[in-house]
Protein backbone atom coordinates (compact mmCIF):
# COMPACT_ATOMS: atom_id res chain seq x y z
CA UNK A 1 0.00 0.00 0.00
CA UNK A 2 1.64 3.55 -0.67
CA UNK A 3 1.09 6.32 1.47
CA UNK A 4 0.16 10.06 0.98
CA UNK A 5 3.01 12.52 2.11
CA UNK A 6 1.33 13.47 4.95
CA UNK A 7 1.05 9.65 6.44
CA UNK A 8 4.70 9.72 5.62
CA UNK A 9 5.61 12.79 7.53
CA UNK A 10 3.56 11.53 10.74
CA UNK A 11 5.38 7.93 10.26
CA UNK A 12 8.85 10.47 10.19
CA UNK A 13 7.52 12.36 13.29
CA UNK A 14 6.83 9.24 15.29
CA UNK A 15 10.41 8.02 14.89
CA UNK A 16 12.83 8.33 18.26
CA UNK A 17 15.24 10.60 17.18
CA UNK A 18 17.73 11.61 19.61
CA UNK A 19 20.48 13.57 17.90
CA UNK A 20 20.86 15.70 14.77
CA UNK A 21 20.59 13.76 11.07
CA UNK A 22 22.58 15.03 7.91
CA UNK A 23 21.15 13.34 5.00
CA UNK A 24 22.73 14.60 1.75
CA UNK A 25 21.15 14.72 -1.79
CA UNK A 26 23.22 14.84 -5.10
CA UNK A 27 20.52 15.38 -7.59
CA UNK A 28 18.71 19.02 -8.73
CA UNK A 29 15.89 17.24 -9.09
CA UNK A 30 15.77 15.74 -5.68
CA UNK A 31 16.86 18.91 -4.29
CA UNK A 32 14.02 20.88 -6.64
CA UNK A 33 11.23 18.58 -4.86
CA UNK A 34 12.39 19.45 -1.24
CA UNK A 35 12.43 23.05 -1.32
CA UNK A 36 9.11 23.51 -3.66
CA UNK A 37 7.74 20.56 -1.28
CA UNK A 38 8.96 22.74 1.61
CA UNK A 39 9.70 19.77 3.31
CA UNK A 40 13.06 21.13 5.28
CA UNK A 41 10.34 23.31 7.50
CA UNK A 42 7.78 20.46 7.95
CA UNK A 43 10.15 17.47 9.00
CA UNK A 44 11.86 17.27 12.78
CA UNK A 45 14.88 19.90 13.59
CA UNK A 46 16.77 17.62 13.86
CA UNK A 47 16.78 16.41 10.44
CA UNK A 48 19.09 18.14 7.80
CA UNK A 49 18.81 17.95 4.45
CA UNK A 50 22.07 18.71 2.67
CA UNK A 51 22.21 19.36 -1.22
CA UNK A 52 25.56 18.12 -2.43
CA UNK A 53 27.36 18.38 -6.22
CA UNK A 54 24.06 17.78 -8.06
CA UNK A 55 24.24 20.13 -10.73
CA UNK A 56 26.77 19.05 -13.65
CA UNK A 57 26.30 22.89 -15.10
CA UNK A 58 27.64 23.71 -11.86
CA UNK A 59 30.77 21.36 -11.51
CA UNK A 60 31.36 22.03 -15.68
CA UNK A 61 34.97 23.34 -15.87
CA UNK A 62 35.75 26.33 -16.78
CA UNK A 63 38.05 25.31 -19.26
CA UNK A 64 35.13 23.43 -21.26
CA UNK A 65 33.25 26.31 -21.16
CA UNK A 66 36.26 28.25 -22.00
CA UNK A 67 36.68 26.00 -25.22
CA UNK A 68 33.15 26.32 -26.05
CA UNK A 69 33.38 30.42 -26.21
CA UNK A 70 36.71 30.15 -27.87
CA UNK A 71 35.25 27.43 -30.86
CA UNK A 72 32.04 29.77 -31.59
CA UNK A 73 33.78 32.81 -31.61
CA UNK A 74 36.94 31.93 -33.38
CA UNK A 75 35.93 29.46 -35.65
CA UNK A 76 32.71 30.31 -37.30
CA UNK A 77 30.99 26.90 -36.33
CA UNK A 78 27.55 26.79 -35.27
CA UNK A 79 27.68 25.79 -31.07
CA UNK A 80 24.76 23.87 -29.63
CA UNK A 81 24.21 22.85 -26.01
CA UNK A 82 21.55 22.82 -23.23
CA UNK A 83 20.09 26.25 -22.39
CA UNK A 84 21.15 26.53 -18.92
CA UNK A 85 24.99 26.12 -20.29
CA UNK A 86 24.54 30.24 -21.71
CA UNK A 87 24.76 32.02 -19.10
CA UNK A 88 27.06 30.41 -16.75
CA UNK A 89 29.88 32.62 -15.98
CA UNK A 90 33.55 32.34 -16.54
CA UNK A 91 36.81 34.29 -15.02
CA UNK A 92 38.35 36.09 -17.86
CA UNK A 93 39.83 39.00 -18.90
CA UNK A 94 37.21 42.39 -19.24
CA UNK A 95 37.80 41.93 -22.90
CA UNK A 96 36.92 38.27 -23.61
CA UNK A 97 33.25 36.90 -23.25
CA UNK A 98 32.56 35.85 -20.34
CA UNK A 99 29.96 33.42 -21.11
CA UNK A 100 28.28 31.74 -23.81
CA UNK A 101 25.74 34.24 -23.69
CA UNK A 102 27.85 36.68 -24.30
CA UNK A 103 30.08 35.16 -27.15
CA UNK A 104 26.35 35.19 -28.75
CA UNK A 105 26.12 38.68 -28.19
CA UNK A 106 29.43 38.74 -29.39
CA UNK A 107 28.00 37.35 -33.22
CA UNK A 108 29.00 33.58 -32.36
CA UNK A 109 26.42 32.02 -33.84
CA UNK A 110 25.03 29.74 -30.57
CA UNK A 111 22.05 27.96 -30.01
CA UNK A 112 19.76 26.55 -27.25
CA UNK A 113 19.35 22.72 -27.52
CA UNK A 114 16.61 20.74 -25.37
CA UNK A 115 17.66 17.23 -26.56
CA UNK A 116 20.70 15.56 -28.70
CA UNK A 117 18.55 14.81 -31.52
CA UNK A 118 18.15 18.50 -31.97
CA UNK A 119 21.96 18.78 -32.44
CA UNK A 120 21.77 16.07 -35.10
CA UNK A 121 18.46 17.77 -37.02
CA UNK A 122 20.46 20.81 -37.29
CA UNK A 123 23.62 19.34 -38.35
CA UNK A 124 21.44 17.29 -41.35
CA UNK A 125 20.22 20.91 -42.12
CA UNK A 126 23.27 22.75 -42.48
CA UNK A 127 25.23 19.61 -44.35
CA UNK A 128 28.35 22.40 -44.84
CA UNK A 129 27.91 23.86 -41.75
CA UNK A 130 30.46 22.07 -38.43
CA UNK A 131 28.10 21.77 -35.52
CA UNK A 132 30.07 21.38 -32.41
CA UNK A 133 27.40 19.99 -29.79
CA UNK A 134 28.60 21.13 -26.20
CA UNK A 135 27.55 18.46 -23.94
CA UNK A 136 27.70 18.70 -20.31
CA UNK A 137 26.16 16.32 -17.84
CA UNK A 138 25.86 13.21 -15.60
CA UNK A 139 24.71 9.88 -16.95
CA UNK A 140 21.48 10.44 -17.76
CA UNK A 141 21.80 13.40 -20.31
CA UNK A 142 25.31 11.67 -21.44
CA UNK A 143 23.32 8.00 -22.17
CA UNK A 144 21.06 10.15 -25.26
CA UNK A 145 24.46 11.48 -26.73
CA UNK A 146 25.99 8.03 -26.67
CA UNK A 147 23.14 6.55 -28.24
CA UNK A 148 23.16 9.14 -30.87
CA UNK A 149 26.90 8.30 -31.72
CA UNK A 150 26.37 4.64 -31.63
CA UNK A 151 23.46 5.52 -34.08
CA UNK A 152 25.82 7.17 -36.28
CA UNK A 153 26.14 11.06 -36.61
CA UNK A 154 27.29 13.00 -39.86
CA UNK A 155 30.74 13.92 -40.43
CA UNK A 156 29.74 17.81 -39.89
CA UNK A 157 28.54 16.99 -35.61
CA UNK A 158 31.64 17.19 -33.54
CA UNK A 159 31.06 16.39 -29.80
CA UNK A 160 32.75 18.50 -26.92
CA UNK A 161 31.75 15.99 -24.24
CA UNK A 162 31.81 17.12 -20.26
CA UNK A 163 29.83 14.19 -18.81
CA UNK A 164 30.54 13.11 -15.47
CA UNK A 165 29.62 10.24 -13.67
CA UNK A 166 27.96 10.52 -9.90
CA UNK A 167 29.24 8.32 -7.95
CA UNK A 168 32.74 8.53 -7.84
CA UNK A 169 32.22 12.47 -6.24
CA UNK A 170 30.00 10.82 -3.78
CA UNK A 171 32.97 8.63 -2.85
CA UNK A 172 35.46 11.50 -2.50
CA UNK A 173 33.43 13.15 -0.03
CA UNK A 174 33.04 9.94 2.17
CA UNK A 175 37.09 9.89 1.51
CA UNK A 176 37.70 12.92 2.53
CA UNK A 177 35.19 13.73 5.35
CA UNK A 178 32.56 15.45 4.41
CA UNK A 179 30.51 14.83 7.05
CA UNK A 180 26.83 13.12 6.83
CA UNK A 181 25.03 10.47 7.91
CA UNK A 182 23.03 9.23 4.96
CA UNK A 183 22.28 9.64 1.54
CA UNK A 184 19.53 10.09 -0.48
CA UNK A 185 20.60 8.03 -4.04
CA UNK A 186 19.54 10.17 -7.21
CA UNK A 187 16.68 7.91 -9.01
CA UNK A 188 17.26 8.82 -12.68
CA UNK A 189 21.16 8.03 -12.38
CA UNK A 190 20.09 4.63 -10.75
CA UNK A 191 17.87 4.34 -13.59
CA UNK A 192 20.35 3.93 -16.15
CA UNK A 193 23.14 2.52 -14.09
CA UNK A 194 21.14 0.53 -11.83
CA UNK A 195 20.50 0.16 -8.16
CA UNK A 196 23.83 -1.55 -7.65
CA UNK A 197 26.09 1.31 -8.21
CA UNK A 198 25.33 3.01 -4.65
CA UNK A 199 25.61 0.10 -2.80
CA UNK A 200 29.16 1.15 -2.05
CA UNK A 201 27.68 3.61 0.67
CA UNK A 202 26.57 1.06 2.79
CA UNK A 203 29.71 -1.79 2.09
CA UNK A 204 32.94 0.66 2.11
CA UNK A 205 31.53 3.47 4.07
CA UNK A 206 28.91 2.20 6.67
CA UNK A 207 26.12 4.56 6.03
CA UNK A 208 22.65 4.34 5.04
CA UNK A 209 21.14 4.50 1.81
CA UNK A 210 17.95 5.04 -0.20
CA UNK A 211 17.11 5.57 -3.94
CA UNK A 212 14.14 7.77 -4.17
CA UNK A 213 12.30 9.06 -7.08
CA UNK A 214 10.93 13.02 -7.82
CA UNK A 215 7.81 13.03 -5.26
CA UNK A 216 7.12 14.19 -1.83
CA UNK A 217 6.10 10.33 -1.33
CA UNK A 218 9.32 9.06 -2.47
CA UNK A 219 11.56 11.25 -1.02
CA UNK A 220 10.14 11.07 2.54
CA UNK A 221 9.59 7.37 2.13
CA UNK A 222 13.60 7.45 1.70
CA UNK A 223 14.04 9.38 4.57
CA UNK A 224 11.96 7.08 6.49
CA UNK A 225 13.88 4.23 5.49
CA UNK A 226 17.18 5.88 6.42
CA UNK A 227 15.96 7.40 9.63
CA UNK A 228 14.99 3.58 10.64
CA UNK A 229 18.20 2.09 9.26
CA UNK A 230 20.22 4.86 11.35
CA UNK A 231 17.74 4.18 14.72
CA UNK A 232 17.88 0.61 14.42
CA UNK A 233 21.64 0.34 13.23
CA UNK A 234 20.82 -1.86 10.08
CA UNK A 235 22.14 -0.18 7.08
CA UNK A 236 21.33 -1.31 3.45
CA UNK A 237 20.74 0.63 -0.15
CA UNK A 238 16.81 0.72 -0.05
CA UNK A 239 15.23 1.02 -3.34
CA UNK A 240 11.97 3.44 -2.74
CA UNK A 241 11.95 4.22 -6.32
CA UNK A 242 11.07 0.76 -7.87
CA UNK A 243 8.61 1.45 -10.69
CA UNK A 244 11.49 2.94 -12.13
CA UNK A 245 14.88 1.55 -10.93
CA UNK A 246 15.32 -1.69 -11.79
CA UNK A 247 18.26 -4.31 -10.52
CA UNK A 248 20.93 -3.57 -13.25
CA UNK A 249 19.67 -0.46 -14.72
CA UNK A 250 19.18 0.27 -17.84
CA UNK A 251 21.60 -2.38 -20.36
CA UNK A 252 20.68 -0.62 -23.04
CA UNK A 253 21.78 2.57 -22.39
CA UNK A 254 24.93 1.06 -20.80
CA UNK A 255 25.69 -1.03 -23.85
CA UNK A 256 26.11 2.99 -25.79
CA UNK A 257 27.67 4.39 -23.16
CA UNK A 258 30.54 1.22 -23.33
CA UNK A 259 30.66 1.52 -26.74
CA UNK A 260 31.24 4.52 -27.44
CA UNK A 261 32.81 6.06 -24.45
CA UNK A 262 35.73 5.60 -21.80
CA UNK A 263 36.34 6.56 -18.22
CA UNK A 264 38.71 9.07 -17.22
CA UNK A 265 39.78 10.92 -14.59
CA UNK A 266 37.97 14.12 -14.81
CA UNK A 267 38.07 17.92 -13.11
CA UNK A 268 34.90 19.50 -11.10
CA UNK A 269 34.50 22.65 -10.73
CA UNK A 270 34.83 24.09 -7.66
CA UNK A 271 35.80 20.36 -6.18
CA UNK A 272 38.96 19.49 -8.40
CA UNK A 273 40.11 16.22 -10.29
CA UNK A 274 38.48 13.15 -9.03
CA UNK A 275 39.09 9.59 -10.13
CA UNK A 276 37.07 7.87 -12.54
CA UNK A 277 34.57 10.42 -12.64
CA UNK A 278 34.16 11.66 -16.36
CA UNK A 279 33.34 10.11 -20.10
CA UNK A 280 35.41 10.65 -22.93
CA UNK A 281 34.73 10.17 -26.43
CA UNK A 282 36.39 7.00 -28.08
CA UNK A 283 35.97 7.90 -31.69
CA UNK A 284 38.06 10.88 -32.25
CA UNK A 285 36.51 11.68 -35.36
CA UNK A 286 33.96 13.29 -33.36
CA UNK A 287 35.81 14.65 -30.89
CA UNK A 288 36.13 18.40 -31.08
CA UNK A 289 39.00 18.29 -28.53
CA UNK A 290 40.66 16.64 -31.27
CA UNK A 291 39.45 17.86 -34.24
CA UNK A 292 40.49 21.82 -32.30
CA UNK A 293 43.42 20.67 -30.30
CA UNK A 294 44.83 24.48 -29.94
CA UNK A 295 41.95 25.41 -28.01
CA UNK A 296 41.82 22.75 -25.53
CA UNK A 297 45.64 22.99 -24.72
CA UNK A 298 45.08 26.20 -24.27
CA UNK A 299 42.58 25.83 -21.92
CA UNK A 300 44.24 23.43 -20.02
CA UNK A 301 46.14 25.42 -17.90
CA UNK A 302 43.06 27.00 -15.98
CA UNK A 303 41.38 24.77 -13.09
CA UNK A 304 37.57 25.14 -11.78
CA UNK A 305 37.85 28.07 -9.64
CA UNK A 306 34.77 29.77 -9.04
CA UNK A 307 33.71 33.66 -9.56
CA UNK A 308 35.21 36.14 -6.64
CA UNK A 309 33.19 36.24 -4.00
CA UNK A 310 30.81 32.86 -4.69
CA UNK A 311 30.51 30.01 -2.25
CA UNK A 312 28.93 27.64 -5.32
CA UNK A 313 32.42 25.20 -4.10
CA UNK A 314 31.52 25.14 -0.63
CA UNK A 315 27.65 24.63 -1.71
CA UNK A 316 29.01 22.17 -4.01
CA UNK A 317 31.12 20.33 -1.43
CA UNK A 318 27.56 20.59 1.01
CA UNK A 319 29.72 22.69 3.58
CA UNK A 320 27.34 25.65 3.32
CA UNK A 321 23.48 25.78 2.62
CA UNK A 322 23.36 28.63 -0.42
CA UNK A 323 21.75 31.37 1.69
CA UNK A 324 24.48 31.10 3.91
CA UNK A 325 26.79 32.31 0.97
CA UNK A 326 27.55 36.53 1.68
CA UNK A 327 26.42 37.21 -2.18
CA UNK A 328 23.52 35.24 -2.09
CA UNK A 329 20.13 37.59 -3.23
CA UNK A 330 22.21 40.39 -2.95
CA UNK A 331 24.96 40.73 -5.80
CA UNK A 332 23.71 36.95 -6.69
CA UNK A 333 20.31 36.56 -8.41
CA UNK A 334 18.63 34.78 -11.50
CA UNK A 335 18.35 37.90 -12.50
CA UNK A 336 22.29 38.47 -11.97
CA UNK A 337 23.69 35.32 -11.36
CA UNK A 338 27.55 35.27 -10.37
CA UNK A 339 28.19 31.76 -9.93
CA UNK A 340 27.15 28.93 -11.51
CA UNK A 341 24.84 27.66 -8.60
CA UNK A 342 22.72 30.33 -9.36
CA UNK A 343 22.39 30.17 -13.30
CA UNK A 344 21.13 26.45 -13.45
CA UNK A 345 17.68 25.07 -12.67
CA UNK A 346 19.68 22.52 -11.06
CA UNK A 347 21.59 24.65 -8.68
CA UNK A 348 21.02 24.52 -5.22
CA UNK A 349 21.25 28.78 -5.25
CA UNK A 350 18.45 29.12 -7.90
CA UNK A 351 16.17 26.00 -6.55
CA UNK A 352 16.27 27.90 -3.10
CA UNK A 353 16.00 31.58 -4.39
CA UNK A 354 12.84 30.30 -6.69
CA UNK A 355 11.45 28.01 -3.30
CA UNK A 356 11.40 31.82 -1.80
CA UNK A 357 14.19 31.01 0.94
CA UNK A 358 15.76 34.43 1.92
FE1 LIG B 1 27.74 31.51 -5.89
FE2 LIG B 1 25.62 33.11 -6.06
FE3 LIG B 1 25.36 30.76 -4.93
FE4 LIG B 1 26.75 32.65 -3.72
S1 LIG B 1 24.57 32.69 -4.13
S2 LIG B 1 27.30 30.50 -3.93
S3 LIG B 1 27.65 33.72 -5.46
S4 LIG B 1 25.88 31.15 -7.06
Amino acid sequence: MSLTAPQWLEKIRALPLSSKVKIMNVCGGHERAITMAGLRSVLPAQIELIPGPGCPVCICPEEDIYTAIQLALKEKITLVTFGDMLRVPVNVSKKSARSLEQAKAMGADIRPIASPLEALQIAQQQPKQTIVFFAAGFETTIAPVAALIAQGIPNNLLILLSGRLTWPAVALLLETGVAFDALIAPGHVATVMGAEEWQFVVEKYHLPAAIAGFTPESLLAALYSILRQLIEQNYFLDNCYPQVVKPKGNPTAQRYLSTTMMIVDANWRGIGMIPVSGFSLKESQADARVQFPDYAQETRQRRGEMPPGCDCAQVLLGHIYPNQCRLYGNACTPRSPVGPCMVSDEGACRIWWAGGVR
